[in-house]
């Protein structure tokens, strides 16, 4: 079992003031496999200070200076990619191939486009022609970082290096169920050579550092992804103070199968569910399909989601691994439950755990058919391998039961039609939309409307959320 009960703050790893040790699971086997400490308010308060006194220098940085540190760890964090893989299989149960292509990866493709933007970046674009004002870009000081366990690493690093590339300073609070991969982070920051204070990291619960972080005087801007339920109490706890509060929260995203869709779309938006057993926010999760290919559909669902295997993270290959922890596994295997309570056809999966795992918290790809928008399988984000399908006869109802949810991450549609793709697209009340399953280009921005949360993060976005705008008349 691993001892990672220290803090990184002001460039060292610290004793935390009071022992407050927290376990760390892993959900294949559920057993221990590291102990953190849990932080408090003295804690938080000295990562806060040292970030606040690193900032007076940090900020006066020049982009060419900051942009060799990047570069630096770009190379320390693919020289340890193979630790940050080890890291996040076993905090999240992710199968290691696919972890090392897609939550890995992810990390070294945020520093890479993170720095070609710095370069791009001009932070004093100047006003229109004839114009004697300045504008000038400038980082908003100290962030407090709060992120969750389903894509650590990207998470962490969609904010870690913006704020870095911008000038401000940091506490980063990890989730403390998944926090060993944002502590090798830490350690490849230290080894990059960032000066003392400008990068912090303090774990700890929602409760405690957390809420310290987002309520204090001396943090200038909190960034958070994770739950809508923490991103309202956040939001609140940051008002008193009036600091930037950035969110990026969950979501219910329609996938709109019409029938002119290429031969395999049910299938990949059946993959796209499944893959990080469904813990993904942008997820597909109720897939809307045109009557006059409903049949059709609901048995290529079927059929795909029972050939998806589930298994260790440990073990190589294709397959999905357990969900996160226990909490997780109570909350799907119930959402699961009222499905069928409600009336959903079940036709692959279903409650319990799949025989030949009585460790972990395996759950069945699970497909509900003849499912509406007012069962809570279709309403809330179950954050597990389950998909609900959801039949519809014109665009416009197409349009209506996509939208009718409290969320506005990610969208999909499916469908050969290049103008009906714009038509629908549009229409749509979402950060993104995925046509025809094609991903996101690196750097594209990515956020969320409506209770999804606000503000943007990727490419040059990303830089913009941690940068204040100032005017300056007689520029000469
Ligand atoms: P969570 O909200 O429980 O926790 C996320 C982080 O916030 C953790 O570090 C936690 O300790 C902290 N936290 C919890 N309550 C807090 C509070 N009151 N004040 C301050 N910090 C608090 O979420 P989770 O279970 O870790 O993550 C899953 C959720 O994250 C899902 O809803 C998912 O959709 C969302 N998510 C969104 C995006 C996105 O970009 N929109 C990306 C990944 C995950």
């Amino acid at each position: 079992m691993l001892d990672k009960t220290k803090f990184y703050i002001n460039g060292e790893w610290t004793n935390p003031s009071q022992k407050n040790e927290f376990d760390v699971i892993n959900p294949s086997t559920e057993e221990i496999c590291a102990k953190i400490a849990l932080g408090n308010l003295e804690d938080t308060n000295k990562a806060i200070q040292s970030a606040k006194k690193a900032f007076q220098t940090w900020k006066e940085t020049s982009k060419e200076e900051r942009i060799k540190l990047l570069e630096k760890l770009l190379k320390i964090y693919n020289e340890r990619y193979d630790e940050m893989t080890d890291a996040i299989t076993t905090e999240l149960g992710c199968p290691k191939d696919w972890c090392a292509a897609n939550q890995t990866s992810s990390g070294a493709s945020h520093i890479e486009d993170f720095i070609k933007r710095l370069k791009e970046f001009n932070f004093e674009p100047g006003f229109d022609a004839g114009s004697k004002n300045q504008i000038l870009y400038e980082p908003i000081g100290v962030c407090g970082l709060i992120t969750p366990w389903n894509w650590p690493i990207n998470q962490i690093a969609l904010k870690v290096i913006p704020a870095l590339a911008t000038g401000c300073t940091m506490i980063l609070k990890p989730s403390e169920i998944a926090p060993l991969s944002g502590m090798l982070f830490a350690e490849m920051i230290h080894e990059a050579g960032f000066p003392a204070g400008v990068f912090n990291l303090v774990n700890g619960d929602g409760a405690g550092v957390g809420t310290i972080l987002s309520g204090h005087n001396d943090v200038d801007m909190v960034s958070f992804t994770g739950s809508t339920r923490a991103g309202r109490l956040i939001t609140k706890n940051a008002a008193e103070t009036i600091k930037r509060v950035c969110l990026e929260l969950g979501g219910k995203g329609g996938n709109i199968v019409f029938a002119d869709a290429y031969p395999e779309a049910v299938r990949d938006g059946i993959r796209n569910v499944m893959s990080n057993s469904g813990q993904s926010c942008d997820a597909p999760t109720r897939m809307l399909v045109e009557k006059s290919i409903y049949e059709r559909a609901v048995k290529e669902a079927a059929d795909e989601a029972n050939k998806i295997k589930v298994d260790l993270a440990s073990k190589s290959g294709d397959h999905i691994g357990p969900v996160i922890s226990k909490v997780q596994f109570d909350k799907i295997q119930s959402l699961i439950k009222s499905g069928i309570q409600e009336g959903a056809k079940l036709v692959a999966g279903g409650p319990d755990k799949p025989e030949d795992f009585k460790k972990g918290y395996f759950i069945k790809p699970t497909i509900f058919t003849d499912v509406n928008n007012n069962m809570r399988v279709a309403k809330e984000e179950i954050f597990g391998p389950v998909l609900s399908i959801i039949p519809f006869e014109t665009e416009e109802e197409a349009i209506q039961i996509t939208n009718d949810t409290e969320y506005g991450l990610g969208n999909y549609l499916q469908t050969s039609d290049k103008e009906k793709a714009k038509r629908v697209s549009r229409k749509l009340r979402s950060g993104i939309v995925y046509v025809n399953n094609q991903g996101a280009d690196s750097g594209t921005p990515f956020g969320g409307y409506r209770q999804s949360g606000n503000g943007r993060e990727g490419g040059s976005w990303g830089l913009h959320e941690y940068l204040e705008v100032k005017t300056i008349t007689e520029w000469q």
